[in-house]
Order: structure tokens, then C-alpha cells, then sequence
């Protein structure tokens, strides 16, 4: 018992446009596996991954948006208690960069952190691979900058198809979050229950009342 009351548990939600490869990211990250075909994320709504870093375990408890990001519609147990949020965008796609800004307010508006400006943030820039970089629209640098000018937000650029990057990113991740730690108790445990239900709720269209 006592050892699993001293694991940490890391709640990393992962935001951005649809298609810009957030659920590959974490399928390569978890399962090693890579899916040619678009799917919209239906089903479960989070996977977990066990770390030892350092002295320390942690379970990285990464949220996927089951395939609902547009702005607003994420219930607020996808956005409470988030120890990191990953904002991610498709470095071909002008479009999904540019919705960084709207990402960013729409975490800091609904999960509402204690200390907004030190939130915990990650940028990654998907999709490097595509037609061996020819096709891309954002350069590092542009990407760069917006990180700097949200409070140094440390960047990665991957590929979810090549594997490439993709556990560097998810280990600074777990990096940021632990800094941002909350250790998990029975109080914990309360908390993501209900938000388990409050989920299956919100997509069953309300509650059994
Ligand atoms: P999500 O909507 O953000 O979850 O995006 P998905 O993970 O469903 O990916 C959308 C599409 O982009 C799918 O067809 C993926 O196979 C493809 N995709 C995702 N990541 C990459 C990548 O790194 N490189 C390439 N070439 N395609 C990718
Ligand atoms: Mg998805």
C-alpha cells in the first residue's frame, strides 16, 4: 500500500487541432505503434505509462481529447488537475500553429492554475517526416519564439510515424509535470473517479437524473 501511496501520479492532458497527430503521439510513446489510417479518438480516455526517473516512479497519466477538440468543448474533469499540458501542431499546416494562442487560453481559462504564468507547458511540433521536411510551413525559429514569448515553453519537434523525438518529448514532459507534482492519495483517487463518471456522463449526452 505504502508504495503505491509514494508513486506519483502525473495528469499530462494533450491539446491542439484535430489531425495534427495527438493520438499518435501517444500510441507511439505507450504502444510503440503507429496508424496509418485517421480515426477520431473514441474510447478510452487516457492512457498510463510507468517511469522511473531518478529516485522516483511515476505514472504518466496522458488524456487524449476522444476526438472533441474544438475550443469549449472539453469538459472541465478533461482540463482538472493537470500536473502539464502539451500543446501540439502539425509543422505543415499553417493553421493548426496558428491556434496555439486560442490552446494555450482555452488550458489556462479552464483548468484555471494557481500560478498561470509558471504553469507547467510543452510545445511539440508533429509531423517533421512529411515529404522529408519540403512540405513544411513553420520554421524551428517562428516556433521558437512563440515558446519564448510564453515563458521559455520547451519545444520539441517529432515525427509520430518515424519515432522520432517522441520518447525526448514525453520524458521532458513527465520532467515538467513532476516539478509540478501532486502526490496521489485516497483523495486523489475520489477526485479522478468522479471525473471518470462526469465523462462518461457528458458523453452519454447529460446525467442519469
Ligand atoms: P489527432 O486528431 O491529433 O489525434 O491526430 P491523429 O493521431 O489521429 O493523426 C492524424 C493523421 O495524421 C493520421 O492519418 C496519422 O496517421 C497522421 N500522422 C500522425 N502523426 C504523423 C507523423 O508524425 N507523420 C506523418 N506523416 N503522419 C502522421
Ligand atoms: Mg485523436
Amino acid at each position: 500500500m505504502d508504495s503505491i501511496k509514494n508513486r506519483t501520479l502525473l495528469k499530462v492532458i494533450v491539446l491542439g487541432d484535430s489531425g495534427v497527430g495527438k493520438t499518435s503521439l501517444m500510441n507511439q510513446y505507450v504502444y510503440k505503434r503507429f496508424n496509418r489510417q485517421y480515426k477520431a479518438t473514441i474510447g478510452a480516455d487516457f492512457v498510463t505509462k510507468e517511469l522511473h526517473i531518478g529516485e522516483k516512479f511515476a505514472t504518466l497519466q496522458i488524456w487524449d481529447t476522444a476526438g472533441q477538440e474544438r475550443f469549449h468543448s472539453l469538459g472541465s474533469a478533461f482540463y482538472r488537475g493537470a500536473d502539464c499540458c502539451v500543446l501540439s501542431y502539425d509543422v505543415n499546416t499553417l493553421r493548426t500553429f496558428e491556434s496555439l494562442n486560442n490552446w494555450h487560453e482555452e488550458f489556462l481559462k479552464q483548468a484555471n492554475p494557481i500560478e498561470p504564468e509558471t504553469f507547467p507547458f510543452v510545445l511539440i511540433g508533429n509531423k517533421i517526416d512529411v515529404d522529408g521536411g519540403n512540405s513544411r510551413v513553420v520554421a524551428e525559429k517562428r516556433a521558437r519564439e512563440w515558446c519564448v514569448s510564453k515563458g521559455n515553453i520547451p519545444y520539441y519537434e517529432t515525427s509520430a510515424k518515424e519515432n522520432t523525438n517522441v520518447d525526448d518529448a514525453f520524458l521532458g514532459i513527465a520532467d515538467r509535470a513532476l516539478a509540478n507534482e501532486r502526490q496521489q492519495d485516497n483523495i486523489y483517487f475520489r477526485d479522478m473517479s468522479e471525473s471518470v463518471s462526469e465523462m462518461i456522463e457528458q458523453r452519454n449526452g447529460g446525467c442519469a437524473c
